[in-house]
């Protein structure tokens, strides 16, 4: 009698685990997934590089590539914190099963034009 219970109840109810991969439960907010980088702003200045303790980012000036190993990536978040550009943020989004180890970016650095010398202002030279 145990065990037809035991069926019964198995039958009529829901499964209690879901059907990965096709079904995936959507990440809670704060899941460190990966780590997402915004190339716009990049100056390819390599901080993130030494910051970065197991070695997953690799800047390269001559290419202008930035790059990142995610099986080597701890999520410690020391390359966010770091970043003068705020180029580095961290996504609740999880590396893809099946997904390749490095993901190189080609950044597009942009000469940006130095700030004019302090020219006069009209308030002075008007008086
Ligand atoms: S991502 Fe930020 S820290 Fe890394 S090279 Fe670019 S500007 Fe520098
Ligand atoms: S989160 Fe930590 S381990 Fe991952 S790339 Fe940034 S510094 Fe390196």
């Amino acid at each position: 009698m145990g065990m037809l219970n035991l069926v019964l109840t198995n039958v009529t109810h829901k499964p209690a685990t879901r059907l990965y991969p096709f079904e995936i439960r959507a990440p809670f907010k704060e899941f460190k997934g990966r780590i997402a980088f915004a190339p716009e702003n990049c100056i390819l200045c390599g901080l993130c590089q030494k910051k970065c303790p197991p070695d997953a980012i690799t800047v390269t000036k001559a290419d202008k590539t930035w790059e990142i190993n995610l099986f080597r990536c701890i999520m410690c978040t020391e390359c966010v914190a770091g970043c003068p550009k705020n180029c580095l943020s961290v996504s609740n989004e999880r590396v893809k099963t099946g997904a390749k180890e490095t993901v190189k970016v080609l950044v597009p650095v942009v000469d940006k034009p130095k700030a004019d010398k302090a020219a006069p202002s009209k308030a002075a030279s008007s008086k």
